[in-house]
């Protein structure tokens, strides 16, 4: 059987196209008692960007906190905020951040209209009910956030995703002079998120002619930013983003994904900076991939954290290992079938044990 794949419907690109989110907007301010509610990383908090949100009387701020990528208990908390501000729901949920902010936004849209927590809906096609309208607009790029239909959510007991058609966002807007101020290792760490990405659709046993199309152009682009330094680099990295995060939508991520899920799990490793420790790794399972990475690397001077496994007993170690090797499809991608003949859990210690 063949995916039936649904993207986002509505996308917006160009260098000042945040000043186009009012119109897109008024067009969804159904009645004179219509609100929004702008859920904004809080890194911009007294911000120019925060003043040029097109707050309406009634809209709602939403400052929200990423030092912790998402749990879903932040995400019941937000969706009470919402209704404790209006208990009438709002008629739209803009996400303005990186992918934790846009994660939020999904989240919180859906939650909105799904009774229950969030942990209720962590899994494939649990959403019953589709979400408020939600908008997305990046301000650092490479998850590919913005076009995928998970919201990735740390729960009680697992850290995953709600995978549901109704988590895709209904409108992006992709400005890429919002990116131009991200801290430099930021911008590289979530911008190699891209790069690994590619690398892991491109060398999977699950491609396609739909998906390799994707990753090509992204990885072109993510050459011409971290190698050429190109004059367009934020445009280029915004595009790269999207079409890295189309790819892996037809096809699968891959081992460096898989291992660093179970990083951050036991650590709390953030996405971007665990993707890259684990990349630098797995040499032997895409050797073109980490050559590049490391001259991309050694271009912007980027050191990475080492020894973090060091002193982590063998039950921190081991559930590490069980994480990461329940991700099967992930696995199946990267070696196929008899991936369990491959990376045995003795070789995923092994790895850990050197990161
Ligand atoms: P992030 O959203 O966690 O942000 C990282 C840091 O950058 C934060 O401190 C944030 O405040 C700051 N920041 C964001 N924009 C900025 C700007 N313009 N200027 C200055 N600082 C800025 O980082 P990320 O790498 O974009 O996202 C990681 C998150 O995305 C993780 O929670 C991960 O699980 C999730 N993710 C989701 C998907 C998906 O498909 N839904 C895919 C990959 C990763
Ligand atoms: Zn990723």
């Amino acid at each position: 059987m063949y995916r039936n794949f649904k993207i986002v419907p509505q996308i917006i690109f160009g260098r000042g196209s945040f000043n186009q989110l009012e119109d897109v907007l008024q067009a969804k301010r159904a009645t004179p008692d219509s609100y929004m509610v702008f859920v904004l990383d809080d890194v911009f908090k007294g911000k120019e960007l925060e003043q040029r949100l097109p707050l309406h009387k009634g809209d709602m701020l939403l400052p929200v906190n990423v030092d912790d990528e998402p749990k879903t208990g932040y995400i019941d908390q937000l969706v009470a905020q919402v209704r404790a501000y209006n208990p009438r729901t709002p008629d739209g949920i803009i996400g303005i951040g990186g992918g934790s902010a846009m994660d939020i936004a999904k989240a919180v849209s859906l939650l909105l209209n799904n009774p229950g927590s969030a942990a209720d809906y962590q899994g494939w096609d649990l959403i019953k009910n589709p979400a408020v309208y939600h908008v997305a607009v990046p301000t650092l790029s490479g998850t590919g956030a913005e076009i995928s239909r998970t919201t990735v959510l740390t729960g009680p007991v697992k850290k995953l995703g709600i995978n549901s058609d109704y988590t895709l966002y209904d409108q992006i807007l992709l400005d890429p002079e919002l990116i131009k101020d991200v801290p430099k290792e930021q911008w590289f760490f979530t911008g190699m998120d891209c790069y690994i990405h590619d690398v892991e659709s491109l060398e999977g046993t699950f491609l396609n002619e739909f998906s390799r199309a994707y990753g090509e152009k992204s990885i072109e682009l993510c050459r011409q930013v971290f190698l050429e330094d190109h004059p367009d680099k934020d445009d280029k990295l915004m595009m790269a983003s999207y079409f890295g995060g189309m790819s892996i939508a037809y096809s699968q991520v891959g081992a460096c994904h898989a291992l660093s899920y179970g990083l951050s799990f036991v650590l709390g490793t953030h996405h971007g900076i665990g993707c890259c420790i684990t990349f630098d790794y797995l040499e032997e399972v895409y050797p073109q991939g980490v050559k590049e990475f490391r001259q991309m690397m050694a271009k912007h001077g980027i050191q990475l954290p080492r020894n973090l496994t060091k002193g982590l007993d063998d039950q921190a170690l081991n559930t590490m290992a069980t994480v990461a090797l329940g991700l099967a499809p992930l696995w199946e991608n990267c070696f196929g079938k008899d991936w369990q003949q491959i990376m045995t859990k003795e070789r995923v210690l092994e790895l850990y044990r050197k990161m």
